[in-house]
């Protein structure tokens, strides 16, 4: 952000934002991640003013009046989701997580914006998050609370780099950040009294068998960088792995009966916000003291080579005192029935149609121009969930010649999977 000029200095200050809205029509309000109002103070250091979001016009809240408290969620155009009950969920869980982490500034506003395009991008500051709905692809109310609770999350643990630089892996840190903030949005709403004991163990599984059935589940931690942005499903493997991993530490830990998963992370917290390192050799170190010799770290570079994580069936149990356990269930990896690639490619046209999948069965043809009216973002984590795309064909009865495809995206062959089950 560089509408606003600010001091090169690095020290704390009075901050003051004050808005000019004397001209503008009535009912227009101004709020930044700092708070809502004309006039807003803070003490600062000036770096955090490049890190804030700043909303002004006709501004619908949660809460709806006013939010000159901790919390705010503001958007312009309705949203195809309820946003006040997301506003009200978010506003209930920040307090909590915030206290979890030791922080003692539960201040969070969320911007919700529209955008035209095929696009749903987000991104966190401080103390605040932005994100997009588009009317192409309508977002599911489940997976945006998800994701929302997950990015608050990456407000605390975070990896940072060695004292001799940043290692490779450091560099490519993802496992850890994502997974941590994984394992934290399903473990703290739960333990908050937001989800019940069925809806955690129901998001839990759609996490692990999203981890199994993930046809790229073999690409290793050091190739994920290069080809997270080359399609397939490489770009959830930092998520879904860095869960799995730190699933199984957190058992690991509550079995040795010294430190917890809990207390090593508000540990890496804590040097993260007195700015001292916190690196993965801190980590590791931690883990070594902790778990009594190098296994941890052989396991940590088994997790780095993607050699499958498999959790104890009596994980729940140990780690939430939960009666699950976690049983071999096979299921099918995903699959579309045709290249994924044919969805990028302009225009998006499909090509090599597999005869025997679920697509050709479900009425798919090569040569369908796809529309963008799909998403498998989501659905590919989520088991049973089908497959919808719009295809224009010519020759269809219709006028537009647009036909509604469903299918699920999956193969006839099942992989290796778990699932709790209540015994
Ligand atoms: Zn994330």
């Amino acid at each position: 952000m560089s509408f606003i000029p600010r001091s090169a200095l690095d020290v704390i200050m009075d901050i003051t934002i004050e808005w000019g809205l004397s001209s503008t029509p009535p009912g227009t309000r101004a709020s930044c991640s700092l708070g809502e109002g004309t006039k807003v103070s803070a003490q600062l250091k000036p770096e955090v003013l490049d890190e804030c979001f700043f909303a002004v016009g006709p501004l619908h809240s949660y809460p709806a009046s006013e939010t000159n408290g901790k919390f705010g969620m503001y958007w312009l155009e309705n949203p195809p989701f309820d946003a006040p009950a997301l506003g009200q969920r978010m506003e209930s869980l920040l307090p909590e997580m915030t206290a979890f982490f030791r922080d003692d500034d539960p201040t969070y506003r969320i911007f919700i914006r529209r955008n035209i395009q095929k696009c749903v991008s987000s991104r966190g500051l401080h103390r605040g998050f932005v994100f997009a709905w588009t009317k192409v692809v309508p977002r599911d109310e489940d997976e945006i609370e998800e994701f929302l609770i997950h990015e608050t999350i990456h407000n605390w643990p975070r990896l940072g780099f060695s004292i001799s630089g940043p290692t490779q892996e450091e560099l490519a840190d993802g496992w850890f950040n994502e997974g941590i903030a994984e394992y934290y949005s399903l473990i703290l709403p739960y333990r908050f009294g937001i989800w019940s004991e069925e809806e955690f163990i129901r998001r839990m599984n759609i996490r692990i068998s999203g981890y199994y059935t993930n046809p790229d589940r073999e690409v290793k931690n050091r190739d994920v960088q290069e080809k997270f942005w080359k399609g397939g499903h490489v770009n959830r493997i930092p998520y879904q792995r860095g869960f799995m991993c730190f699933m199984k530490l957190a058992y690991q830990l509550k079995k040795a009966g010294g430190r917890s998963l809990d207390e090593l992370i508000l540990e890496m917290v804590g040097l993260r916000r007195q700015e001292k390192p916190h690196g993965i050799t801190i980590w590791l170190a931690m883990l070594e003291v902790e778990l009594g010799g190098p296994d941890s770290v052989t396991e940590y570079h088994s997790m780095s080579n993607a050699v499958p994580i498999i959790l104890p069936s009596d994980c729940l149990r140990v780690t939430e005192d939960l009666e699950w356990s976690l049983r071999r269930e096979d299921q099918e990896e995903f699959y579309l029935g045709f290249p994924e690639d044919c969805l990028r490619d302009k225009p998006a046209v499909v090509r090599n149609l597999d005869p025997e999948s679920r697509a050709a069965a479900a009425g798919v043809r090569n040569g369908d121009l796809i529309t963008p009216q799909y998403s498998f973002f989501v659905i590919a984590e989520r088991w049973e969930r089908t497959f919808d795309m719009i295809v224009r064909r010519s020759g269809l009865d219709s006028s537009e010649g647009f036909k509604v495809l469903s299918w699920s995206p999956r193969s006839r062959k099942k992989v290796e999977s778990y699932q709790f089950i209540q015994e």
